[in-house]
């Protein structure tokens, strides 16, 4: 008997149709992205959260309900290997037939890449628009040391995506935000094309809430703008291109590991020289490290969460995310 013989709500049954209308399953890996696809979603379902609030995405291990979460996937979002590198492999075993879409690919993402130096200003008068130049100065993908030049002598490897040209942490551009709503309903309606209308109107929907946003941020940013701040871990060159608010330095590297020791005495050494208001750690590192660059200085300290640690995950969390970095920022400077 041929599968085309039956009628779709009748085959639907038989051959293990979800429960849910047939509503995809879904799997995304941060609470940001995690959050713009429950609102792609909203009205509809709802996707599971891979990486736990709190948890690092850049050194996570999977607990056995977000491994069934994949495991049960129709379809998985996420950022890129260069964010969650320990994911491709467990993407690849336990979700190896779902729809798999990596952001930081999709037509129309912005991508900046690495910065390696602790210190901005050398890669900071707006270079970061001329990839090919910049490209030149950072050191190769997952190494993710600085001044680890011969590196670069390995030309060939950058045609590696998983060498990692563009540093990952690309959901803290809001205009990226708005790329990645059209790209999940696209996703989401070419597996579910019964509820394609309700996608496509939940993203148009999210959008204009982002493009209300981002006038709302720069409003909160404009009394402090030109001050000057170092943040914990190089995550926020996307915010700082889009409301073109630019750090002086970052105490750690883009995937978070331990800052070397010359690292950390040059990052001393800015906070001391220049007027360096406001030091600003991490809910998921070790706020030691900021006590040791803010030794002797008067600046303020602050935090920054760029993964939204303490927010209930679901549709309202990838704005709170980026608004709660603006309020921080503003306060603390
Ligand atoms: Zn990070």
């Amino acid at each position: 008997m041929s599968r085309n013989l039956i009628p779709l709500s009748v085959a639907a049954t038989l051959f293990g149709g979800t429960a849910s209308a047939d509503v995809p399953n879904v799997a995304a890996d941060i609470a940001p992205l995690h959050s713009l696809v429950a609102r792609v979603m909203q009205g509809v379902g709802e996707p599971s959260l891979i990486v736990a609030p709190g948890g690092s995405p850049h050194e996570y291990s999977l607990r056995p309900s977000e491994a069934t979460a994949l495991q049960e996937a129709d379809l998985v979002f996420w950022v890129s290997p260069e964010l969650t590198p320990w994911l491709e492999g467990a993407i690849a075993t336990l979700a190896s037939d779902a729809t798999v879409t990596e952001l930081l690919d999709v037509d129309g993402t912005m991508g900046i890449p690495f910065r390696e130096g602790p210190l901005f200003e050398a890669h900071g008068h707006g270079n970061e628009d001329d990839g090919e130049q910049d490209h030149e100065d950072h050191a190769e993908g997952d190494q993710h040391e600085h001044d680890n030049h011969e590196a670069h002598a390995d030309a060939d490897r950058h045609e590696g995506r998983d060498h990692g040209e563009h540093d990952p942490h690309a959901w803290l551009s809001p205009d990226n935000g708005a790329v990645w709503l059209n790209a999940i309903a696209a996703q989401l309606s070419a597996a579910d094309p019964d509820n394609a209308g309700a996608y496509f109107a939940n993203a148009a929907a999210g959008r204009e809430e982002l493009a209300t946003l981002s006038a709302e941020i720069n409003g909160i940013l404009e009394p402090v703008r030109g001050r000057n701040f170092i943040v914990f871990h190089d995550a926020y060159h996307y915010f700082e291109t889009a409301f073109d608010f630019p750090a002086s330095g970052a105490i750690s590297v883009s995937d978070a590991s331990d800052p070397s020791p010359a690292r950390i005495a040059e990052i001393q050494a800015r906070v001391a020289e220049q007027d360096v208001t406001c030091v600003l750690s991490e809910p998921q590192f070790d706020p030691g490290m900021v006590a040791a660059v803010m030794d002797g200085s008067e600046a303020n300290t602050g935090v920054l969460d760029p993964l939204g640690s303490d927010l209930e995950p679901g549709p309202d969390l990838y704005g709170n995310v980026l608004r709660n970095l603006a309020t921080a920022l503003a306060d603390c400077l």
